[in-house]
């Protein structure tokens, strides 16, 4: 079984299915979302480089993500693969992605991307800010700017993978549950 990118705009569901997909299979999952969010709760040293960014809804710089990422590839046992949640989300980060997965002699098994329409994201963004009350969910300008990104960083990678034949579509707007099958369907055929 090869690594597997979870693609989507913030609000998609991407954490909540890599999540349930953990469970049932023999993969680990990495978001580098959820490693600046564990960085800033615990105060580590560069608690107020990545949080100017996170609060800014913007992406944290190459240097740290790269770092962090190849860390966590070389952490992970051979041959167990990897559920990518969130990452690549630029052109540069997807090429950095391939040349680590290469070093480690592994690949992309596949791509899936959650499609979900401009108007339920924010909905779901704005739901999200009263459970979890994470800041970057609180505010229409941050919202507007990770929107923003998504749209000119992450897109061109969607058409970068759809040209190597390893990207696969769910409804990200169906039932969490059904999501899940969704892209467990495409694991079946592909991994
Ligand atoms: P969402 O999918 O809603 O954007 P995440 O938890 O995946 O939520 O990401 C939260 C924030 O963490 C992003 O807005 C960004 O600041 C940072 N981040 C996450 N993934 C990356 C990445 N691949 N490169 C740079 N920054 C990232």
């Amino acid at each position: 079984m090869f690594n597997i990118i979870l693609l989507g705009p913030p609000g998609s569901g991407k954490g909540t299915q890599a999540e349930l997909l953990v469970k049932n299979h023999n993969f680990f999952t990495i978001s580098l979302g959820e490693i600046f969010r564990k960085h800033i709760e615990e105060n580590c040293t560069n608690k107020t480089f990545i949080q100017k960014y996170i609060d800014n809804g913007e992406l944290v710089p190459d240097n740290l993500s790269f770092a962090l990422l190849e860390q966590f590839i070389q952490n992970t046992p051979k041959g167990k693969p990897i559920l990518f949640d969130g990452f690549p989300r630029t052109m540069s980060q997807a090429i950095f992605l391939n040349e680590m997965l290469n070093k480690y002699h592994t690949k992309i098994g596949c791509v899936i991307l959650l499609d979900v329409a401009y108007e339920t994201l924010l909905q779901r963004l704005k739901e999200r800010a009263i459970i979890q009350g994470r800041a970057d969910d609180q505010d229409d300008q941050k919202i507007k700017t990770r929107m923003h990104i998504y749209a000119e960083q992450t897109l061109p990678i969607v058409r970068y993978y759809q040209e190597q034949h390893l990207l696969y579509r769910v409804d990200g707007t169906l039932s969490t549950d059904q999501v899940t099958k969704s892209i467990e369907f495409f694991f079946d055929r592909l991994l």
